[in-house]
């Protein structure tokens, strides 16, 4: 097991990468005291801020900052931590972090700092992935959902779930030694109101799981339409003031075309496509393949047509080429040069908009029904900020209730799906968590973290 190594030291630039007033390199390890001696020629006193001269080991200056020391265990990681606070410039942070490593350090790996909480009961799984969570948010609701799992709220949730299932399997394993009066058993215990419960509770956490996951991962529209018939009018109004923070997340492309809006805090990604025409010009052919590869990805497509002239030939033999299983919405803008006013019909079982993008009649209605389409319904503070993960696991749980509740006749079947729901419930905290796996989750994260 991991845990009994004796670990080494490990250093990384904590602050994202760039010039800014102050860069943070972060050093955790099994003893830090003389090591911060030897890199300020100051002892470090716990928890104090103390202004010191970073030095190399012939005493030349690398940087004067603040450097911080948390002995163990009361420290992120829960060994000895230093945080070194420099002037924020790339070379000086190079300089400082080399400086560590002469000193008996290596660069650490992605995610290891939080790693190192996890292995020492400072987090568990679900926290750590929280603090990324936290940190790669791209609207202000999928933050604090972060900030709630981090301090645990999603983590006690699993295990009053855990601890329900365990006595549910007491009484239920209590009866596999009486196998003549299984039935009597079941009936004079509760068993199976509690299990009823349990399923329920697992199918409201899901939801809300379902909900968080939403919240994280956002929502990819596509606006497809003829020039000119106003996508772009119609992004600009549906961003309105709430345009999302644009983050540096890897793998979020950023283009001129794409966008991160948000409704209700649900990050929105909309690709602007931009003419879907057929084209001579290679560049602009380039582009509007990349248009239809994101097509094929998206959630929903926003076809928007001219309320002038509905739906012509060219909107038709567009929209026959949208993939056939997703979700499409039509949206007849400009309707403020028909006379009509903003509505939503039905017609041929898809949702005709008509709406005004130039002077926001009706856009929000369009908003409602792309919160709609979405899956998304109000909800209080409780959202849980899902990763796939956790729904994985979820949903596994509430299929062997499921099954379990099923078979309470064959009661030893029934045991043994309750102890396989227990098994994937506890995957979600890491508990019992096989070392790879535990490796490809915080190699996910960035470094530093
Ligand atoms: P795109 O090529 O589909 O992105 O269309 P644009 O958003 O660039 O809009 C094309 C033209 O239509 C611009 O002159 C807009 O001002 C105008 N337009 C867009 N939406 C509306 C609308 O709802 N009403 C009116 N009257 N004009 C609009
Ligand atoms: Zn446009």
């Amino acid at each position: 097991m991991e845990r009994k190594q004796q670990p080494d030291t490990i250093a990384a630039i904590a602050t994202p990468p760039g010039r800014g007033g102050i860069g943070v390199v972060r050093v955790s390890g099994p003893a830090l005291a003389e090591f911060a001696e030897r890199l300020s020629g100051k002892k470090p006193q716990a928890r104090r801020a103390v202004l010191t001269t970073f030095k190399t080991d012939d005493g030349q200056a690398i940087d004067q900052g603040i450097q911080l020391y948390f002995p163990a265990p009361h420290s992120f990681t829960g060994e000895d931590v230093l945080e070194l606070q420099g002037h924020g410039g790339p070379v000086v942070m190079q300089l400082l972090l080399q400086r560590c490593i002469e000193l008996g350090a290596r660069l650490a790996e992605p995610g290891e700092f939080s790693r190192r909480a996890f292995l020492n009961d400072k987090l568990d799984l679900a926290q750590a992935e929280a603090v990324a969570d936290l940190i790669e948010a791209s609207t202000a609701a999928a933050a604090r959902s972060a900030l709630r799992s981090l301090s645990g709220a999603f983590s006690r949730e699993i295990d009053v779930l855990q601890k329900g299932l365990i006595e549910l399997r007491m009484l239920i394993e209590a009866t596999l030694d009486f196998p003549d009066e299984e039935v009597d058993v079941l009936r004079d215990t509760d068993a199976v109101q509690r299990l009823q419960k349990l399923r329920t509770e697992v199918a409201g956490l899901c939801d809300r799981a379902q909900q968080g996951s939403l919240l994280r991962n956002g929502l990819h529209v596509v606006i497809a339409g003829q020039p000119n018939v106003g996508k772009s009018s119609l992004l600009n109004r549906l961003a309105g003031f709430e345009r999302a923070i644009v983050t540096d997340v890897a793998g979020t492309t950023r283009d001129a075309l794409h966008e991160t809006i948000q409704i209700e805090g649900i990050p929105l990604h909309v690709v602007d496509t931009a003419g879907l025409r057929e084209s001579e010009d290679v560049v602009e052919r380039i582009g509007i393949e990349r248009s239809w590869r994101e097509i094929e990805r998206a959630d929903l497509i926003l076809q928007v047509v001219d309320a002038r002239h509905g739906i012509t030939v060219d909107d038709a033999a567009l929209a026959a080429r949208f993939p056939a299983a997703l979700p499409q919405l039509v949206v007849e803008n400009k309707c403020d040069l028909t006379g009509k006013a903003a509505a939503s019909r039905t017609e041929g079982g898809l949702t005709h908009l008509r709406l005004s993008a130039k002077t926001g009649e009706g856009v929000d209605l369009l908003r409602r029904e792309l919160l709609r389409v979405a899956g998304w319904h109000e909800h209080g503070e409780d959202v849980v900020l899902a990763r796939v993960r956790h729904l994985d696991a979820l949903a596994e749980v509430a299929k062997r209730l499921d099954t379990a509740s099923a078979q309470l006749s064959g009661i030893e079947f029934c045991a043994e799906e309750l102890r396989l729901a227990q098994a994937a419930l506890s995957r979600i905290t890491g508990e019992f968590l096989a070392d790879d796996l535990l490796g490809e989750i915080f190699s996910r994260f960035c470094i530093g973290k």
